[in-house]
Order: C-alpha cells, then sequence, then structure tokens
C-alpha cells in the first residue's frame, strides 16, 4: 500500500485533476491511499471569508464564497461524468453551510480559531470530493473518506497536533480493509478532536496528514505530487544547469529546506522517517520525470555535496564587548533577548569578546539592537545571504572547504560555518554575489555526476 499526496497545484483545475486520476489509475497495483489539498488559493481564499465575516462585511465574505462555489463547481462537474448531478448536490451543500456559518459570524462579529479551521476546512473537503467522483468516473473503484473520522487531534484549533496512537487505531480500524479492494480518498490538513470538533492541522498540512497515515498504515512508500521535479541540486532560477537529485536521506533533506529549498518542510515527514517509509517527491505535471526519493540512509555517492542551497535577504548582526572579556554567560545574555522577540537565528560565528549571527526575520530588529546595545557595542550588514552546501559526505571528503574558498575567492565570505550535523558548510556572503557564487561553487562540485544519485 502507499500513500499518494497531491497539493493544491496539482488539483488546481479541471486538466490538474484529470491528470491526477491518470496518475492514481497508473499506480492502483499498488493501493494508493490518496491524500488531497484544496484546490490551489482556496485555503487563502476561505480564510478571508472568516476575516470578512468577522469584521461584519458580510457581503463580501459572501462574494467570495460565491466566487469559489463557482470555481469549484467549473471545473468539477465536467469530471464526474455520470456522477456530476451528485457531485454538484455535495458541493453546494458544503457551500450553503460556509455561507450559514458566514451569515452567523457576522452577527456575532468574532472569529474564534475553532470557526476559522470549520471555514478552512471546507477546501479539503470539497476538493477530496471531487478527486473521489473524478476516479469514479474513470472506472477506479474508490472510497472517500472524511478525514476528519480517521485524524484524531487535540483541540489547539489552527495548530492541531495529531494524537497519534488513537489516529494510527482509527486509520487501521477504518481504512486497512477498505483499502485492499478500493483507492480512498481523504483531505489533507483536517481532523477533528476526540468530540468530533473540526480541526485543521496548521498551514500546509496536507504532507503531514500524508505522512500520518503513511506511517500509520505502514505504507511502502510516500508520494508527494506537487510541482517541481524534486530537489535539485542548485536553485534553477540561479544556476541553468541545475541537476534533479534523485536520492537524498531525510537528513540532507531537512538541511536543504532549512537553508532555503522550499521542497518539503523536514518536520511534516517526521511519522514517515520515524517508520523508516520512504518519501518520493514527484511532479503531477511531468509524471515520467523521476523525482527525488527521500530515505533514511544516504546513497553512496562519487560527489560529496549532494546540493547548493541558499537563503537570502538575511542580516547579519555584529555584537562586540570587551566588558565580557573573560565572563560567562554572555552568550547566555544575547539569546535570550532573540528568544524573548521570537526571532530566529541561522547561524552563529564567535571568539572571546564577539559574536556575529545572522537572521532571516528582522521584524523585531530595532528592540533586539536596543537591548544588546545596553551591553555591547552592535552593528548590522543588510542584504546578506547564506550559501549552504549540503551533503552526507561532506564530512568524510577532505579539502570540501578548501575547494569552495578557491571557487569563492572573488567574493567577499563574511562568515563560514560548519554546522554541528556535519553535513553542511555554510558560508554568508553579499546578497548581490548571490548568482556568481552560487554558479562557480556549482561548477566545481556537479561538473562530473555520480549518475546513480543524480539525473
Ligand atoms: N490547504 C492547506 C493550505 O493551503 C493545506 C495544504 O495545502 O497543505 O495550507
Ligand atoms: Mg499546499
Amino acid at each position: 500500500m502507499i500513500v499518494m499526496k497531491f497539493g493544491g497545484t496539482s488539483v488546481e483545475s479541471q486538466e490538474a485533476i484529470a491528470r491526477v486520476t491518470k496518475i492514481v489509475g497508473d499506480h492502483s497495483h499498488r493501493r494508493p491511499v490518496v491524500v488531497v489539498s484544496a484546490m490551489a488559493k482556496t485555503t487563502n481564499e476561505l480564510l478571508d471569508v472568516g476575516r470578512e465575516a468577522a469584521a461584519g462585511r458580510r457581503e463580501h465574505a459572501l462574494a467570495i464564497v460565491h466566487r469559489l462555489r463557482t470555481h469549484h463547481l467549473n471545473h468539477a462537474l465536467q469530471l464526474a461524468g455520470a456522477g456530476a448531478a451528485d457531485l454538484e448536490r455535495y458541493i453546494r451543500t458544503h457551500f450553503e453551510w460556509l455561507e450559514e456559518l458566514v451569515k452567523g459570524l457576522s452577527i456575532v462579529g468574532e472569529l474564534s480559531p475553532r470557526s476559522m479551521d470549520a471555514i478552512a476546512s471546507v477546501g479539503e473537503r470539497v476538493s477530496s470530493l471531487i478527486v473521489t467522483f473524478a476516479l469514479r468516473a474513470a472506472r477506479i473503484p474508490v472510497q472517500h473518506i472524511d478525514a476528519r473520522r480517521v485524524i484524531v487531534t487535540d483541540d489547539r484549533f489552527t495548530q492541531a497536533a495529531p494524537i497519534f496512537d488513537q489516529t494510527y487505531a482509527r486509520l487501521k480500524e477504518e481504512l486497512s480493509l477498505v483499502a485492499r479492494s478500493a483507492v480512498v480518498v481523504m483531505g489533507g490538513f483536517i481532523g477533528a478532536t476526540r468530540d468530533g470538533q473540526t480541526t485543521t492541522l496548521g498551514r500546509g498540512g496536507s504532507d503531514y496528514s500524508a505522512a500520518i497515515v503513511g506511517a500509520g498504515l505502514d505504507a511502502e512508500e510516500i508520494q508527494i505530487w506537487t510541482d517541481v521535479d524534486g530537489m535539485l541540486t542548485a536553485d534553477p532560477r540561479i544556476v541553468t544547469g541545475a541537476h534533479r537529485v534523485k536520492s537524498i536521506s531525510f537528513a540532507e533533506a531537512a538541511e536543504m529546506a532549512y537553508f532555503g529549498a522550499k521542497v518539503l518542510h523536514p518536520a511534516t515527514v517526521l511519522p514517515a522517517v520515524e517508520k523508516n517509509i520512504p518519501v518520493v517527491i514527484l511532479n503531477s505535471r511531468r509524471s515520467d520525470a523521476g523525482g527525488t526519493r527521500i530515505t533514511s540512509e544516504t546513497m553512496p555517492s562519487t560527489n560529496p555535496v549532494k546540493s547548493i542551497s541558499s537563503k537570502r535577504g538575511i542580516t547579519i548582526i555584529n555584537i562586540h564587548s570587551t566588558r565580557m572579556l573573560m565572563a560567562h554567560g554572555f552568550l547566555r545574555r544575547i539569546f535570550e533577548i532573540f528568544d524573548r522577540y521570537e526571532t530566529s537565528v541561522d547561524m552563529v560565528s564567535t571568539s572571546e569578546v564577539s559574536v556575529s549571527l545572522t537572521l532571516d526575520n528582522t521584524e523585531n530588529l530595532d528592540d533586539i539592537l536596543r537591548e544588546l546595545r545596553t551591553f555591547a557595542e552592535v552593528s548590522i550588514e543588510a542584504d546578506q545571504a547564506i550559501i549552504c552546501l549540503v551533503g552526507e559526505n561532506i564530512r568524510h571528503t577532505p579539502g570540501i572547504a578548501g575547494r569552495a574558498f578557491s571557487v569563492l575567492n572573488q567574493n567577499n565570505i563574511r562568515m563560514i560555518s560548519q554546522g554541528a550535523s556535519l553535513l553542511n558548510l555554510g558560508f554568508v556572503v553579499a546578497d548581490s554575489d548571490v548568482p556568481t557564487a552560487v554558479s562557480a561553487l556549482h561548477n566545481e562540485f556537479f561538473s562530473e555526476l555520480d549518475p546513480a544519485v543524480f539525473d
């Protein structure tokens, strides 16, 4: 059994859902459980509906609801074949329910997280029905399951956490048997508390749903279908000849995500990692493109570097204090300030009397600087970028740093860090140097490719 998750862009239109139908049909021998996101942009619009309603702009909120309803009907009904009338009724019922909710909220004039989740859930409830009808019209045996019956969560609405033992038990109870004879379709992102209140797992939560379902059913594989070919050796907007990375470890993928690559958030696939279930990133527009397979073990590769990520527009803060010479507690004092302003630090380098660190979120920078200046001299450098070489074999391969430095000798390197995990080597350079620096590094480390790992 496998899990196939389709993101918002993969179900954004009639054509996109037709592609999904074909892809699921091609995999039906592997007994897929299909997890779908809402149609692209729908979740954002639903959240607008809630805010507009609660702000008393009832007509505007209803106008968005009607637009969403039309959009869903326009793209769905032709896919449903003989089921069109039933599907239309289901879609209309969901949007009528939403209309009632909007009317209520606009009277009450407030939006609780609980109502927000009720509203947001409509996207996945409807998209999963549409995909179910499309599969049925394509003569694929299919069964729709309301995700709220199987994903049991706590009641932290809008950011609910799954209760794993109960969720896994329900998944086994409700899905194991059905999945033997039919493709099961369910919405991602949504769940319910034990007493049946609708919850959501947080934005982008459908990947998490897929990983939970895969882990709960001991899937052979979890496929995440999206709109890119998988993970690449570098950002294709920067490097024209970036290559696809065919296989990568979870640790490497996490490092890449942290330093810029947006394909998959590593925390969302943790349930899969814990059960050693491979996660494969695939492109629903080019289903034969191959994708990237993420597994717990790294594939041996003659290329020590798997990918170059970059995180742009970051700020360096240099903190210098001679008063702190030989004193302990200096770092703690600094980091307490960042903690208080909920600002995370990406890279740090220290000496006895100075600390340099990088931030990507500068929302509270003024306050942070004011507090730091009570005990240290502080300067900042804006418009910087982190460039990171990622690969588990970096630690076993001597001379990587030397090669990187000789390539970057034209650039002014502001900070260097070899991550404690030893699977990344990071540099901070001026943001304007990123295109030349990343291209030069890419030439250095990917001019010869191990065909087992790269394409
Ligand atoms: N539809 C939800 C969102 O846009 C969940 C997801 O797509 O992963 O956040
Ligand atoms: Mg999405």
